[in-house]
């Protein structure tokens, strides 16, 4: 099931107070801001809305906007210090009991290069300061401790439960936790790693249980109950699980 964390970033510049992402909505019938946890501000606006009003519609919306904006702040984690260039110098999975730190050492030769060392120490060496291309590297890496984390987990459980898949993949997504094709190949976000154990177990158990039910009928949801049966609060929380990944994958891919 695709949970809708956030849409993808589109920054836009200018003089406004805040930026923003502009989005036109042909079924839109106003203009409203919409806030994101890591895309931030998005600004809806049906189409031929004159985009001069957008600034005047901020500055009327400031107290909102900045309010909001707080909320977001105080929700990171405290371990997810950023360094200077806007990489992290900490990656933690508390769920997994895994905590790395990591040191970045510029030396450029194009190309960045990234080394596990003893002590859960990440080096990142070489063209540090192309933030993009070390993010992606680091993305990379987080793509394995999820395959090593999250795979065996959902093996465990499907297993435990009788349930049976054909393939299972992690992957860094935007806006989905997990899916499960008509294949029954199940595909888990690698982001899982960062949220509490019941919440990913509840992920896995909503995959599973659409290898029997490829839908969300009334059946679906009732199988899910019986291998979790807070799912639906579980289901709640999800909406809000955005808070317990790091900032700086969030634009990442
Ligand atoms: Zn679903």
């Amino acid at each position: 099931m695709p949970f809708s964390l956030f849409t993808s970033p589109n920054p836009s510049a200018g003089s406004d107070p805040f930026p923003y992402t502009l989005k036109v909505n042909p079924r839109a019938k106003s203009a409203r801001l919409k806030m994101t946890p890591h895309g931030g501000l998005v600004v809806v606006v049906p189409p031929r809305f004159d985009k001069k009003q957008i600034a005047l519609l901020l500055q009327h919306h400031e107290p909102w906007i900045k309010k909001i904006q707080a909320k977001f702040d105080a929700h990171r984690q405290p371990s997810l210090a950023l360094s200077e260039n806007g990489l992290p110098s900490s990656i933690s999975f508390p769920e997994f009991a895994e905590s790395w730190s990591v040191t970045y050492t510029h030396g450029g030769s194009g190309e960045v290069e990234l080394k596990e060392k003893p002590g859960s120490t990440l080096f990142v060496s070489g063209e540090v300061a192309d933030t993009a291309l070390t993010q992606k590297l680091l993305s990379a890496w987080l793509k394995k401790r999820a395959q090593v984390h999250l795979l065996p987990a959902l093996e465990k459980l499907s297993a435990a439960h009788d349930f049976s898949y054909a393939s299972a993949t992690v992957r860094l997504q935007h806006s989905r936790w997990g899916s499960c094709s008509s294949r029954r190949s199940i595909t888990l976000n690698s982001k899982l790693l960062f949220l509490p154990e019941h919440l990913v177990r509840y992920i896995m158990v909503h995959e599973l249980c659409h290898t029997v039910h490829m839908n969300h009928s009334r059946a679906f949801w009732s199988l899910v109950h019986q291998h979790d049966p807070l799912c639906q609060s579980n289901n709640r929380e999800m909406k809000t699980a955005w808070k317990y990944v790091p900032a700086w994958l969030g634009q990442g891919s």
